[in-house]
């Protein structure tokens, strides 16, 4: 095994979680795994929205520029194709992650933080503060829940496991 490719923050993992360094290396395998199963299928998904968007564009261009009066019928369905993609792309960008679980605990992966940071997995994290942050003390890191999220999900906020050095 390379232990050269595994980051120290997984190292450190291994003396806090209660896993060999083996185990861990076997959790972030089935988990990168998992991720380019949910890619795949969101590309899957991405062709079709794309259409959507191609043909509701043309829609628009076509009832501006070609046609004098412009056609409204044919504006509106062009706005409605470019809404409905945008509002498929959201949801399936969503939906994908949230149906990700961690290897080890099964628990999900993008989750509301539990015991653990989800940036480093250490179980040093305080309870919420005043402004419904958390803070750890391992990585130092205030971590902001919510739409203006300011962490990536590395490790298990259940148990703790690193399982994915990029980040979600
Ligand atoms: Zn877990
Ligand atoms: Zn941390």
């Amino acid at each position: 095994m390379q232990m050269t490719s595994i980051p120290n923050i997984a190292r450190k993992n291994a003396e806090v979680s209660g896993y060999s360094l083996e185990e861990l290396e076997h959790f972030r395998k089935i988990f990168s795994a998992e991720i380019r199963e949910h890619e795949a299928k969101a590309r899957r998904f991405a062709v079709p929205i794309l259409i959507l968007f191609v043909a509701g564009f043309g829609a628009v261009l076509y009832s501006l520029l070609c046609v004098q009066p412009p056609l409204i019928w044919l504006l509106i369905a062009g706005l409605a194709l470019v809404a409905t993609g945008l509002v498929l792309g959201t949801i399936m960008a969503i939906a994908f992650r949230q149906e990700l679980t961690c290897p080890a605990c099964h628990n999900y992966f993008i989750e509301e933080i539990q015991d653990c940071c989800p940036e480093c997995g250490s179980s040093s994290i305080g309870f919420h503060d005043w402004r419904g942050w958390r803070h750890c003390d391992s990585c130092g890191k205030d971590l902001r829940t919510g739409s203006n999220r300011n962490f990536k999900y590395k490790a298990c906020t259940t148990c703790g496991v690193f399982l994915y050095q990029k980040g979600l």
